[in-house]
């Protein structure tokens, strides 16, 4: 063996192990990587074969040797240029289906079947034979019409790989650019010397791609080494900040926009890279149209925020946060989140715990704890303070004849005709099934049983007239007045409101009777 063929084969076995070395490294720390590593050990696993088996190639002497040991290089050769652009794809954070895989791996499969059976068709190699000059292991070929497909569809992969990575550099950041130029490299060192191959400037006879493979396997090696390429990657971050729901805002020390995430242009649709470098507060005038709220401050603060966008007003809570760099200047992080929908589901929550749902007056609840205030705030002023009681007659009925939905119709319409008799301040609350109470702060119990009298005819003379029919009903109540300077307390008001409210529906119904101390019939 001379020892030109000498060097091939250390070069090739040299991108051999390199390879192997790679493979064997991602294999046993795969469960630290994310999941791009397993497309990169099948990569430099197809890159290995290729190489090993191209290496042993070298040794042959007879035809069926280089035969055999070419039909081992393409279990390998054909499938590393698709499962390193599908590693790229994957790195770069593009979406592959299965289908796209299969896809891609279905060519380097006829390749290799095409290989294989190459002495029956003749279509990979049109001609394969020891070269008649230089002996073996230099090889005679001429291409057929296969190599010429499986050449093109390798290139491809190659090219279409290279440039989606010079697609990424712009937006990558410079701590991860040595993985990029390993990812470049790796695909350009192959494409190149190839290319020279093709055009007849390399050694004839033998295929020079595994005797450069080695430089990119050593980018690799670098690349993993000085930027923790698998751990640490550019997409990865970019997947995780573009995912986030909330709006996230950079700026720099100097107060400029120098990032921003996808959740926050969805926020603020004018938002563009372009943007990049202006003074925030020129952008948010061009966000908001209003001047900016923000200052660059030392302390992280949250507050508070509405906007109008399309036409809708939205609520947005803001987190603002001082940004250490590494290189320990001071930037500021702004976080938006969009509680538009919290608070209207708060408000919503608020609304359905004091008011009835039915007449959408204040609720049992409500009615104590506000009448408690005015109640004390009454004894407090010596105020007079009194409590009407109001209970429907013989209600049982209408839901008995016509159906519990007029029932709550017939509720909702007396509760209309008594509120269009109030005057504000007076508390109207639905106190049980069909009673109401009415709590009057500064109003004796001569005023209070006028009122109460007012609301009964009312109640009287204006029917409820549905598609059934016109209802009638009457309103029975009971008064009762807070006592001066004692200690009784709201409940035993109302319970005094009641017995008067209890002699009404005795008496007769449609009535007002006002309590009083002296009456002991109760
Ligand atoms: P009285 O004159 O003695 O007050 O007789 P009444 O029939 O009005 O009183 P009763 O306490 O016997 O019946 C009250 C009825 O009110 C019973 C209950 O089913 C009905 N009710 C309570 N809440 C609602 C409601 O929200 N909607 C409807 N449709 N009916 C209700
Ligand atoms: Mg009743
Ligand atoms: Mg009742």
């Amino acid at each position: 063996m001379n020892s030109q063929l000498t060097a091939y084969i250390t070069l090739v076995c040299t991108s051999g192990v390199l390879n192997l070395y790679l493979c064997l490294y991602a294999y046993v720390k795969r469960h630290h990587y994310t999941n791009i590593a397993y497309f990169f050990i099948f990569y430099t696993a197809s890159i290995t074969i290729y190489c090993f088996a191209s290496a042993v190639g070298l040794m042959a002497t007879t035809l069926e040797e280089l035969k055999f040991w070419t039909i081992i290089q393409y279990i390998g050769m054909p499938f590393s240029p698709p499962l390193g652009l599908l590693f790229i794809m994957q790195y770069l954070g593009i979406r592959i289906t299965k289908k796209g895989v299969t896809a891609l791996l279905t060519i380097p499969l006829v390749s290799l079947i095409m290989v294989a059976t190459n002495d029956w068709h003749h279509l990979h190699y049109r001609v394969f034979e020891i070269d008649p000059i230089l002996g073996a292991p230099y090889v005679h070929q001429e291409i057929g019409i296969w190599y010429m497909i499986h050449g093109i569809f390798i290139f491809a992969c190659m090219f279409v790989a290279f440039l989606l990575v010079i697609f990424h550099w712009r937006e990558t950041a410079k701590i991860y650019r040595p993985q990029l130029i390993s990812l470049l490299c790796g695909q350009l060192v192959p494409m190149l010397t190839a290319f020279v191959y093709l055009i007849g400037f390399t050694p004839a006879g033998i295929d020079p791609v595994p005797m450069v493979l080695w430089l990119s396997s050593l980018l690799y090696l670098w690349s993993i080494n000085i930027s923790r390429m698998f751990t640490i990657m550019p997409v990865a971050k970019d997947a995780i900040f573009n995912s986030i729901n909330d709006g996230v805002i950079v700026l720099d020390e100097s107060y400029r926009l120098i990032e921003f995430n996808q959740a926050c242009k969805n926020m603020f649709p004018p938002l563009a890279k372009s943007m990049f470098g202006l003074d925030f507060d020129r952008v948010w005038s061009m966000l908001s149209g209003s001047s900016s709220p923000f200052k660059l401050k030392k302390a992280a603060s949250t507050w508070e925020m509405q906007l109008a966008a399309d036409h809708l007003e939205r609520i947005y809570q803001v987190r603002t946060s001082p940004l250490q760099h590494a290189n320990n200047s001071k930037g500021q992080l702004i976080i938006f989140t969009d509680i538009t929908e919290l608070k209207r589901l708060q408000v919503k929550l608020e609304h359905q715990a004091y008011y009835d749902e039915l007449t959408q007056i204040f609720n049992r609840r409500a009615f104590f704890q506000q009448c408690e205030q005015e109640f004390f705030a009454a004894k407090k002023d010596s105020l007079p303070f009194t409590v009407i009681l109001c209970d429907i007659d013989y209600f049982k009925r209408v839901n008995d004849t016509y159906g519990h939905h007029v029932g709550d119709q017939l509720l909702v319409h007396v509760v209309n005709v008594c509120q269009t008799q109030l005057k504000e301040g007076i508390l109207f609350a639905r106190y049980g099934g069909e009673e109401f109470v009415l709590a009057l702060k500064g109003w004796t119990v001569v005023e209070a049983e006028v009122l109460a009298n007012k609301l009964r005819k009312q109640i009287e003379t204006q029917p409820l007239l549905t598609t059934e029919g016109v209802i009638s009903v009457t309103l029975s109540s009971g008064v009762a007045e807070a006592m001066e300077d004692t200690e009784e307390t709201l409940h035993q008001l109302l319970n005094k409101a009641d017995k008067a409210l209890y002699s009404a529906k005795r008496e007769g119904r449609n009535q007002v009777q006002v309590y009083r101390e002296s009456r002991n019939d109760y």
